[in-house]
């Protein structure tokens, strides 16, 4: 299995909550700072990232399986209340016409 091809002008990243790969764009980006996982959604911030459908049904299954602290390599639990107030605000707006 050496064969691995970089689609390069479309870059994939799995969701660190379903687990399934998904366009880079279509995923959020979150960064570990100071113990709090934050929303990356303009893809600046400095750091490891780890990526999850901006959904609360992927961020769940994200924050039950430690998946976060696992991916950002945190030394202990992170907190992802900010994070959780954030996709429920991107999930309502999407929801708007
Ligand atoms: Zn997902």
């Amino acid at each position: 299995m050496s064969g691995r091809t970089h689609a390069r002008a479309c870059p994939e990243r799995t969701c660190v909550g379903c687990r399934e790969r998904a366009a880079k764009k279509d995923l959020l980006r979150i960064v570990a700072v100071e113990g709090d996982c934050v929303p990356d959604h303009r893809g600046t911030l400095p750091g490891r990232g780890a990526y999850v459908h901006p959904a609360l049904v992927c961020l769940d299954l994200a924050v039950r399986r430690r998946a976060f602290t696992r991916a950002l390599r945190a030394p202990g639990a992170l907190d992802t209340a900010a994070l959780r107030h954030y996709v429920e605000q991107t999930v309502a707006e999407q929801a708007t016409p």
